[in-house]
């Protein structure tokens, strides 16, 4: 517990949080507590009570007894061990049976409510808390989290990123958008732990994203531990062995061993970059769509492809948002030149395909 509290304050090494996603049985949770205690990166052990469930017929944590079977498993194995609360009896009895630290989930961020809540159920008790992302990107609200426990006399405060619900599809669960937690830590200057499984939500990212993740110079990693995930009441598809986590960590580079990226600011910094680029391609995607059904149009009302004097109103106006925004003349007029190009190629290609 020691080492927790001062993790808190000063982040030295990564912090690594693992355990079930939730506690199902006795044997279940002992049994992967014991392996993961043999892997020494591991400072606390998770394990979910109370699940807060998309649809009201799946398995919901096992409560009470489940909280029983945690703290034994601390007692066997010398862990911490944390839990996620969502309301003041979570919490409540969460403390009755000693829980060592504390996370409020990505679903009860989302409402103020709840979050003053948790906040007046724990006004005065010095527990560790760990503060998960809103499930929307929403920065502010993952703030006023922060402000609702500092305000309450919680000292022992940090992050925890499980990534976004975003509205494209994409390879991971929840989106990480890497850009928002990299701003709260530069706002609060408060630990950020990042939640591999939730952003994941599969195990073939997991590596990628605990290598991103340490690049990126967070403070530490939640992984999802079973001792048979297949079998996982919850979250089967995410969660690995403790052999794996072992296998994970052990792979890990550390930052200043990276040949490459091993400034934080400018490994940041380029994978803010690297987003920005992916949505750029995006819209040029879209620009370029746009500009075919237009190919289109003017074929079929006999219009010419180009058309002088849009042409050069909409650079001009281009070339002044450009200046309003600090962009160079030059690099506008390149960039749209370029675009307006290869769109009037598109459609000369569209006239020529009758
Ligand atoms: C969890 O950690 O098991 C959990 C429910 O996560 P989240 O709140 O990030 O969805
Ligand atoms: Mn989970």
């Amino acid at each position: 517990m020691a080492y927790l509290t001062s993790w808190f304050t000063h982040p030295s090494a990564p912090l690594i949080i693992s355990g079930p996603c939730s506690v199902e049985n006795e044997r279940q949770i002992l049994a992967t507590a014991q392996a993961l205690a043999q892997i020494p990166e591991v400072k606390l052990l998770r394990g979910g009570i109370w699940k807060p469930r998309t649809r009201p017929d799946a398995f919901e944590g096992r409560g009470e007894e489940g909280l029983a079977w945690l703290l034994k498993a601390k007692q066997e194995t010398g862990l911490p061990v944390a839990t996620e609360v969502a309301t003041p009896e979570h919490v409540e009895m969460a403390l009755k049976y000693g829980v060592d630290a504390l996370w409020v989930g990505a679903r009860t961020v989302v409402n103020p409510f709840s979050v003053q809540q948790l906040a007046d159920a724990l006004r005065g008790v010095d527990i560790p808390m760990f503060i998960k992302n809103p499930v929307s990107p929403d920065l502010n609200l993952w703030i006023g989290a922060f402000e609702r426990f500092q305000k309450a006399g919680l000292k022992h405060l940090a992050a925890i990123h499980r990534g976004f619900s975003y509205y494209k599809e994409t390879a991971y669960r929840n989106y990480p958008m890497w850009e928002i937690p990299i701003e709260l830590k530069r706002m609060l200057d408060v630990p950020v732990i990042t939640d591999i499984s939730h952003i994941c939500g599969c195990r073939e990212l997991l590596q990628n994203t605990a290598q991103k993740s340490v690049d990126l110079a967070f403070d530490g990693l939640m992984v999802e531990c079973h001792h048979d995930p297949s079998r996982a009441l919850t979250d089967a598809d995410q969660q690995i062995t403790p052999d794996a986590l072992g296998e994970l960590i052990g792979a890990l580079l550390p930052r200043s061993q990276q040949a490459d990226g091993s400034d934080p600011m400018l490994a940041a910094l380029r994978s803010e970059i690297d987003d920005i680029d992916a949505e750029l391609l995006q819209l040029l995607a879209r620009r370029m769509n746009v500009s075919s059904q237009i190919g289109e149009y003017k074929k079929e009302k006999g219009l010419t492809v180009v058309q002088m004097d849009r042409w050069k109103q909409i650079l001009s106006e281009h070339l002044n948002t450009g200046m309003e925004l600090g962009l160079s003349p030059e690099l506008i007029k390149k960039v749209f030149e370029a675009i307006h190009h290869s769109s009037i190629q598109r459609q000369t290609s569209i006239f020529e395909n009758s």
